[in-house]
């Protein structure tokens, strides 16, 4: 075959479900993630709806709290972010995710269970290539005082600080450059957190109905009310790259250079991404070389083995 040396698409080897609280919403939730053919890319299904919705940047409404995916008559995908923030990590191109409710179970608040469900349902490689966006130049979108940026590079990097008034975040800054395993070692684990004021400010506003301690980090002052307190010393930044992680695989595909991000959040992510696709000369779509002196791309060259 004439694409040899060139990484392919891959989907799940099996179907695998899980069970679990919206945050947002707070009902119970099963979803499952199913193989797809190649070309597919990442669907949602509602199956409680009887709708589609593809995870693309341009199928995502203005919010900010989380993302929020929409097929624009109605029927939404809340929290996708973590999960494809999994997707991405574990170079899943193609996969239907199947929900019987309007949110992606938040679990433990991180991306590390649907990892594991990965892990176990296994990948299997496709016929087509892997089709990656390469940035040609630079995109920045700022506002309310953050701002998010993808810069061209030869492989696929990502900085994030953020500042908080808050004594036990105060600034954390940090910055990733991605190898086979990077996503699923540095970021992964890292939980969603909130303050306990605004957590109950939204609560009382109808929000965050499924939060609690077991799926999010809730700070009180300078206190961690989570019994076992952090998972690494630095989670915050590093869940915030795990969520623009997951927010730029919305793109459709792994990027190939530098993300950006200062203060920034799902909203900024969005805005990056619609402003990258609205100019034809800052990206080009791309394959991607299998060799071994290729630098680092958005998620592993050498795929796991499961055993
Ligand atoms: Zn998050």
């Amino acid at each position: 075959m004439g694409d040899k040396g060139i990484i392919r698409q891959r989907t799940l080897a099996s179907t695998v479900a899980c069970h679990g609280v919206g945050l947002h919403g707070g009902e119970r939730i099963t979803m499952s993630l199913r193989p797809a053919d190649a070309g597919t890319g990442i669907v949602f299904r509602r199956i409680d709806a009887g709708a589609e919705v593809p995870a693309l940047w341009n199928h995502t409404v203005n919010a900010t709290l989380c993302t929020i995916l929409s097929n624009g008559e109605g029927i939404e995908i809340k929290t996708v972010e973590h999960l494809m923030a999994a997707l991405a990590g574990s170079g899943v191109d193609n996969a239907i995710v199947e929900l019987d409710g309007a949110e992606v179970p938040a679990m433990d608040g991180s991306a590390a269970p649907f990892v594991a469900m990965i892990d176990q349902a296994g990948t299997v490689t496709q016929d087509l290539p892997r089709r990656a966006i390469k940035i040609l130049k630079p995109i920045e979108v700022t506002g309310q005082g953050a701002s998010a940026a993808l810069l061209p590079d030869h492989g696929f990097s990502m900085s994030f600080e953020i500042e908080f008034e808050n004594p036990l975040i105060r600034f954390q800054d940090m910055m990733v450059t991605f190898e086979a395993d990077t996503f699923r070692a540095e970021l992964s684990r890292a939980r969603t957190f909130g303050m306990l004021d605004d957590v109950e400010r939204l609560r009382a506003a109808g929000l965050v109905q499924g939060g609690s301690l077991k799926n999010a980090i809730v700070i009180s002052g300078d206190r961690i009310l989570n019994r076992g307190g952090l998972r690494y010393a630095d989670e915050f930044v590093r869940h915030k790259l795990l969520d623009a992680y997951g927010d730029l695989y919305l793109a459709g595909g792994p990027i190939i250079g530098q993300f950006r991000g200062l203060r920034s959040g799902h909203a900024h992510t969005r805005m990056l991404l619609a402003a990258l696709f609205a100019d034809p000369e800052a990206w080009c779509m791309t394959t991607i070389a299998d060799t071994a002196g290729m630098p680092a791309i958005a998620w592993p060259l050498r795929q796991r083995v499961h055993a």
